[in-house]
């Protein structure tokens, strides 16, 4: 019953964010299959934690539009999430909720896709909302060097901020709706482990994560293998497998990694 309940929610959503152009047809078809299992397979509690960060994501992403402009031809991809971008953000949560069905009386895989989203929507709120910061952002691997709004690798007061924010109503929630029940200690590893996920992120943006150039508008980027101009970019930095979607999924992993360390150590 729980199943079915979960595959009509999870089209129901996902053909309401098509609608809504979050997703375009790739990212329609991953948001059902990433919701199906979470809803189905996790129930209530996994839905609106997952919901949470879906929703936040989706609506930050369309606000303060006109201030956004600059940095957003650097980011890797528009508006409209794909089915990379769902699995990268969506995916380790949706690994730990069929976890959860394997083992339906352990606290571990609460914990594991709480986290995962927790550094995700960290991340996403840090992206979103740290274009808003009044000075430029600095290098996480050198903070006296300033860099551009966007700029992989940068992070900023209102960003981290953000971040923190992102993490803990992720947090709030977890330990609120913890199978087990409320429990606080969940809330506190919880946003721990989602802000860390989230500066995890934007040390490998400054270090490891491919970086592109467009010659016509002689800036960095993300975007592959034509910039936003339409212009063709080269590679200047960076692993080429290593786009900003294996990032977001790296980010997750990280936050899993944490709350993981706090259950084996605390
Ligand atoms: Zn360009």
């Amino acid at each position: 019953m729980q199943l079915i309940i979960g595959i009509l929610l999870a089209i129901l959503i996902a053909y309401l964010a098509y609608r809504a152009r979050s997703l375009d047809r790739s990212g329609a078809y991953a948001a059902f299959v990433v919701g199906t299992v979470i809803f189905g397979l996790g129930g209530w509690g996994w839905a609106i934690l997952l919901l949470t960060f879906f929703i936040t994501s989706s609506g930050l992403s369309r606000a303060f539009k006109d201030r956004k402009r600059e940095a957003n031809e650097k980011y890797a991809k528009g508006g409209q999430r794909d089915a990379g971008q769902v699995f990268g953000n969506g995916g380790i949560a949706t690994l730990f909720a069929a976890l959860h069905f394997v083992f339906p009386e352990a606290t571990w895989p609460w914990l594991g896709f709480a986290a995962s989203l927790a550094a995700v929507n960290a991340d996403t709120w840090a992206t979103e909302l740290g274009v808003l910061n009044p000075t430029s952002p600095r290098l996480i691997t050198d903070l006296r060097k300033a860099v551009e709004k966007g700029t992989s690798g940068g992070i900023s007061p209102v960003g981290t901020l953000a971040s923190l924010a992102g993490a803990g109503i992720i947090g709030i929630l977890a330990a609120l709706l913890s199978p087990t029940g409320s429990d606080w200690s969940i809330f506190l590893w919880v946003t721990i482990a989602g802000l860390l996920g989230s500066l995890f992120d934007s040390l490998l943006g400054a270090t490891v994560q491919a970086i592109y150039y467009c010659p016509a508008c002689q800036k960095e980027t993300e975007r592959n293998p034509t910039h936003s101009c339409g212009t063709q970019t080269t590679q200047i930095r960076g692993w080429t497998w290593l786009d900003n979607d294996w990032v977001n999924f790296a980010c997750g992993t990280f936050g899993v990694g944490v709350v993981l360390a706090y259950l084996v150590l605390g």
